[in-house]
């Protein structure tokens, strides 16, 4: 239960239903202040119950206007459970268009939260004792922000052992993209600490997606968002579509959990992409290229694939420093052991 966190109505009420989160605030403008975080309960009075959350990273917007448009357009009439969105959970980072929250927190670091700690700490305990024990499955969509463009793809960050990663890799397919991504667990960092970590220790069933970025929303990653949320959806059982538990189509893993497929700027500079997201490259291959744009006669340094496979990400922005992630390389396999 929260104490600082309280929902503008009841997440019972059938039908279409939109307000806010209402978070306890105190500002230098107003000593009490409620800060307002727009969700919308979509709900036929059954199970199964699903979380959908966009701009859990504040610049990653496809998953917002998939999110968002889920919540304005659902047909209740294929509604078969109940769909709780919130459409941009990070709302003061995607108003800044950054990454991280204005007080520098990473809302998907935070869990399990504090219910007496920051706006983004206290929405964080929210979710962990109240919405995410009430779903069953949990709906968060990501994209690689300005720093990063993702070839679009649905995600899983799979053990290589235990109960979890069958169900993981199979709900990674129903994304129906070209390729789902396989990432290892983030080196020095506790799992539970991100919400689909802490969702997933909590018995949930998980869906994660990478799906684009580099600041740009196209028609085509934010199609790929919308089409990929409603396979989800379908295949988790809450609508239908009149095409029940939709063809897979991802039959391809990109497996990015061995150390080399990831490349960091070995100098600070200006990156180059010179391959496009999704290519086929062989060990060796030039993909990229730094510049020193502040030194006249400074040659530019040729950056090699570490690994044969498919560049999975690309960099953003070109500005980088020593050790920023530029690539990230991994072969392409049918099956994930
Ligand atoms: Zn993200």
């Amino acid at each position: 239960m929260s104490g600082t966190v309280t929902p503008s109505f009841s997440l019972s009420a059938t039908g279409r239903t939109a307000g806010y989160l209402k978070v306890g605030d105190s500002t230098n403008s107003s000593g009490w202040a409620t800060f307002h975080l727009p969700i919308i309960n979509l709900n036929s009075g059954s199970a199964p119950k699903v979380l959908v959350i966009g701009g859990n990273h504040g610049d990653e917007y496809e998953g917002q206007f998939a999110a968002a448009d889920l919540a304005a357009k659902l047909d209740l009439a294929k509604l078969r459970g109940q769909i709780i969105v919130i459409p941009c959970l990070s709302l003061p980072a995607s108003y800044a268009s950054t990454r991280l929250w204005p007080t520098g927190e990473n809302f998907n670091r935070l869990f399990p939260g504090d219910e007496n700690g920051s706006i983004a700490q206290k929405l964080a305990h929210y979710l962990a004792t109240e919405l995410i024990p009430y779903c069953d499955a949990v709906v968060d969509l990501h994209s690689g922000g300005r720093g990063h463009y993702f070839f679009p793809s649905g995600t899983a960050s799979v053990p290589t052992t235990g109960d979890g990663a069958a169900s993981l890799l199979d709900n990674v397919t129903a994304w129906q993209t070209e390729y789902a991504i396989i990432f290892p667990s983030q080196p020095r960092t506790n799992v539970t600490a991100l919400l689909p970590g802490f969702a997933a220790a909590a018995g949930k069933s998980i869906f994660t997606a990478e799906l684009g970025g580099a600041a740009v929303a196209t028609a085509r990653s934010v199609g790929i968002a919308k089409r990929g949320l409603a396979g989800v959806l379908s295949r988790i059982g809450v609508t239908s579509s009149g095409e029940d538990k939709p063809e897979l189509r991802t039959k391809k893993f990109v497996d990015m959990r061995a150390p080399e497929a990831y490349h960091n700027a070995p100098e600070a500079g200006l990156y180059e992409n010179l391959k496009p997201a999704g290519s086929a490259v062989r060990a060796g291959e030039l993909i990229g290229r730094i510049h020193f744009t502040d030194s006249p006669n400074r040659p530019a340094v040729d950056i090699q694939a570490n690994c044969a496979g498919v560049i999975g990400v690309i960099r953003g922005y070109p500005r980088v420093k020593v050790g920023d992630c530029i690539a990230v390389i991994g072969p392409v396999r049918e099956t994930i052991d």
